[in-house]
């Protein structure tokens, strides 16, 4: 059945790109996705696919019931583009000014549109059953997998896999990661209150702007000093805005940043040591602060089985010597929520080919992808999709993995 679904995937890949060349053409903005879910339900609709839209606001779920009996598989793409002016002299340049999808999301929408094509051709002999979560607002907190999820969007699913089109690795790779693979990423806000004056006389004031200077190099120490070495961490000061004149000193003083880190416990550490340091430099001084720290998504974190399962059939696909183990990535996803709830991997397709333009990292004016990306997507999520099924199936007598066997 496989080596049947690699064949028709081979042979709609110009449909699968003409969709993806389509969304990028028109992309939208998260949470304000209109046209791009109607597209994908429309097309889903056309497949015989059961569907439902508006999903934890802008979502579309896709239900393909096989005709056996079986477990439940989700996949998983996104599809929302960037507030970033497209650079690209491509024919299929985005036509909205300042927004582009600058992340490969509209390849995974087309990458999953076409496997659902295919599938749904061959339901008489799917082994269960195989839901398409296509996903609004992926890059901005709070996201749309939240959302997704308590609309019922896992409800009945058994495990979840899915990618992400990579461009800083050639087309070819497929990278994966056992544990905490995405970091959290979260953002803190500090307001450092003073007293201005003159700038001739410091001693007549509480200086924000040297609260401001301590505080972020005291920040520094937060990771080097206080977090546990074998727990990667970031702390980063991305803004600090204060005063406006050379001989004034201002009452307040703002700086924003981020925080990115792998485990729970770092991040509230984190999130308690930032607060500290802010109050006592600010009192110290004979000031004080207002500080908030937001969260945004938790770490993504794969768990092992799902993860290796995938693997191995990756192996198959690309070869064993093109399957590599990833680093870990300080960048936030929330794919991140659906592993909380159920079992699953979420691994990296390389979409890299400078001869084709795509080697501008992910966010940037000129990011492109070399789309045969979507042909190795495409089969990977398939393969682990399929075996999944087989390997759980009610019925099937090959198996000797029993009955409803856990993976
Ligand atoms: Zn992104
Ligand atoms: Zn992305």
């Amino acid at each position: 059945l496989l080596n049947e679904i690699y064949r028709q995937l081979q042979s709609i890949y110009p449909e699968m790109v003409e969709i993806r060349r389509d969304l990028h053409m028109h992309p939208e903005l998260s949470f304000q996705e209109v046209e791009t879910p109607r597209k994908v339900a429309a097309y889903l609709q056309s497949l015989g696919i059961e569907v439902r839209t508006g999903v934890g606001g802008k979502g579309v779920v896709g239900t393909l019931r096989g005709a056996l009996p079986g477990k439940t598989v989700a996949l998983r793409a996104d599809f929302d583009a960037l507030p970033i002016h497209d650079e690209k002299d491509v024919p299929y340049k985005s036509t909205v000014p300042g927004v582009m999808h600058a992340c490969g999301h509209d390849g995974h929408t087309a990458t999953l549109l076409g496997l659902a094509k295919v599938l749904s051709g061959l339901r008489d002999q799917l082994q269960g059953n195989v839901v398409f979560i296509h996903q609004f607002a992926e890059e901005l907190a709070p996201g749309g997998a939240i959302a997704m999820i308590e609309d019922g969007c896992l409800d009945g699913v058994d495990v979840i896999f899915g990618t992400h089109l990579w461009s800083s690795q050639p087309v070819g790779l497929i990278g994966y990661r056992v544990g905490p693979t995405m970091a959290a990423s979260d953002r803190f806000e500090i307001e450092l209150i003073g007293r201005g004056g003159h700038g001739a006389a410091p001693h007549e004031t509480v200086d924000p702007i040297v609260m401001g200077g301590q505080l972020i190099v005291a920040l520094q120490q937060i990771v080097s000093r206080k977090v546990n070495p074998t727990k990667p961490a970031v702390v980063t000061v991305g803004a600090f805005h204060a005063g406006e004149a050379f001989n004034v000193i201002p009452d307040r003083a703002k700086m924003i940043g981020t925080v990115r880190t792998f485990h729970e416990d770092v991040r509230d550490q984190i999130e308690r040591e930032i607060g500290e340091l802010a109050a006592s430099i600010s009192e110290g001084m004979g000031g004080s602060c207002e500080y908030i720290f937001s969260r945004g998504y938790p770490a993504l974190v794969n768990h092992p089985q799902e993860t290796l399962f995938l693997a191995d059939l990756a192996k198959e696909i690309v070869g064993e010597q093109n399957v590599f183990e990833l680093d870990q990535i300080m960048g936030g996803e929330d794919y991140a929520y659906y592993l909380q709830k159920v079992p699953g991997t979420f691994f990296f397709t390389g979409a890299g080919n400078p001869s084709l333009g795509a080697e501008y990292p992910h966010h940037h004016p000129k990011f492109d992808i070399d789309e045969t990306s979507m042909l190795v997507a495409a089969k990977t999520l398939a393969s682990a999709a399929l075996n999944y099924l087989k390997l759980h199936a009610v019925d099937d007598p090959a198996s000797n993995k029993g009955l409803n066997r856990p993976a």
